[in-house]
């Protein structure tokens, strides 16, 4: 396709949805939806560069999910259909034996400054020069700290090749946290230079989940042999990367349709899930199920940087609605929620899996979209 010409961001915003529709060969059907699609359309084009629309997702909700003694009734975005479904049958089962015991560790999120150079003293000139260097993060995180967040450590390690990285954790209380580290790490990078003797390469946040893991636990009581064929399917997960690979997508199905429904950084949260699941070289699946007596017991450990203010998360109306059924949960409460979700949407899974298959519940959906394509080109 040839370039747009003027360019897309040289064009209003009207100029634009023109453009989409005969570029993009739009059929009547289509330009019918796309026109009746548009919700505010100057937030669309406040939230994202040559915007010519919105996209929208089908929002669910999965019902019944008891966490820590709570119900709640979570939002998902998803285009996936059966996705809802098995989290409210999972909660339902979950809520027989009081639902899903879970918690999120206080948000603490990385910025990495790195250094090119060789630092053969490096750990004695950082600490001659720490008392100022944190003194100088905290006033680059004045309103954090005010919160009860802030300066957590700082800490170097070298780098083979390059030199090193100069870290800094930061609490970000209910942000994601991206933008504040990204401006502390390159407002603290003279000063490092400086400190170390180096010179900066980057400056910017990690997505490493690391100081921010979840857990659940749920304990079920079920069919016996349906329960030990669960803990199987699960143990199979923990040594057959190429089924943790697909048992952690499902895990993901629940969590990511929350992240969407509250406008969270999607690709943010699953860089981070991923690599923590392949933390030990190849990918292990994030939750284990074992039978014990007449119970089937469920735990799933994975990092997740939620937010519940800031970035789009807090201007989309349709997320801070989301928020808003949710109680308006801090970050860790909205982990805590999406862990136990997690969990749910695991058992759902593993539960069709190992009984009659996961094809039957599809099939009766993909006929009814079959039937709608058809009468909608
Ligand atoms: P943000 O820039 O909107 O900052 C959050 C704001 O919320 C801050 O100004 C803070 O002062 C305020 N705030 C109010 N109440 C708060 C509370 N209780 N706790 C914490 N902060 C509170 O958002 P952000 O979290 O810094 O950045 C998120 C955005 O950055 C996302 O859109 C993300 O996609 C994007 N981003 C991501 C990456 C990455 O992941 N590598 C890189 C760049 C940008």
């Amino acid at each position: 396709m040839e370039k747009p010409d003027p360019p897309l961001r040289k064009r209003s915003l009207t100029d634009r949805r023109a453009w989409w529709l005969t570029a993009s060969a739009a059929t009547p059907g289509q330009a019918r939806f796309f026109e009746g699609s548009g919700a505010d359309l100057d937030l669309a084009d406040l939230l994202v560069e040559n915007a010519v629309g919105w996209m929208p997702m089908p929002l669910g909700v999965a019902s019944g999910l008891v966490v820590n003694g709570v119900s709640h009734e979570v939002p998902l975005a998803t285009e996936e259909p059966s996705v809802i479904a098995a989290v409210s049958y999972a909660a339902s089962v979950a809520a027989r034996t009081g639902g899903f015991a879970a918690g999120a560790a206080d948000p603490v999120m990385r910025a990495q400054v790195f250094l090119e150079g060789s630092f053969p003293d490096a750990e004695s000139r950082l600490e001659a020069h720490r008392e100022a260097l944190e003194a100088e993060a905290r006033t680059h995180l004045t309103s954090m700290e005010l919160r009860g967040g802030g300066f957590r450590r700082l800490s170097f390690a070298r780098i083979e090749g390059v030199g090193g990285v100069v870290r800094l954790d930061v609490d970000v209380r209910d942000a994601m946290g991206a933008n504040l580290l990204n401006t502390v790490a390159e407002a603290m990078a003279p000063s490092l230079e400086k400190a170390l003797g180096g010179k900066r390469l980057m400056a910017i946040l990690s997505n490493d989940g690391s100081g921010r893991p979840a857990w659940a636990e749920v304990k079920l009581v079920i069919d016996p042999d349906r329960a030990r064929r669960i803990a199987l399917a699960s143990q199979v997960a923990q040594v057959e990367p190429q089924r943790a690979v697909t048992h952690n997508k499902g895990i993901m199905n629940g969590i990511t349709a929350l992240a969407l429904a509250t406008a969270n950084d999607t690709r943010a949260l699953e860089a981070a899930v991923h690599t923590f699941a392949s933390a030990t070289g190849s990918c292990r699946g994030l939750s284990r199920w074992t039978v014990e007596g007449d119970t089937l017991k469920g735990r799933i450990d994975l990092p997740l940087a939620l937010a519940t203010v800031g970035g789009s998360a807090g201007i989309h109306p349709t997320a801070r609605m989301a928020l808003q059924l949710l109680g308006n949960p801090d970050s860790p409460g909205l982990c805590t929620i999406a862990a136990a979700l997690g969990l749910a949407q695991n058992f759902a899974a593993l539960n069709a899996l190992v009984g009659d298959g996961i094809q039957k519940g599809h099939m009766a959906l993909h006929q009814r979209r079959a039937a709608w394509r058809e009468e909608h080109s």
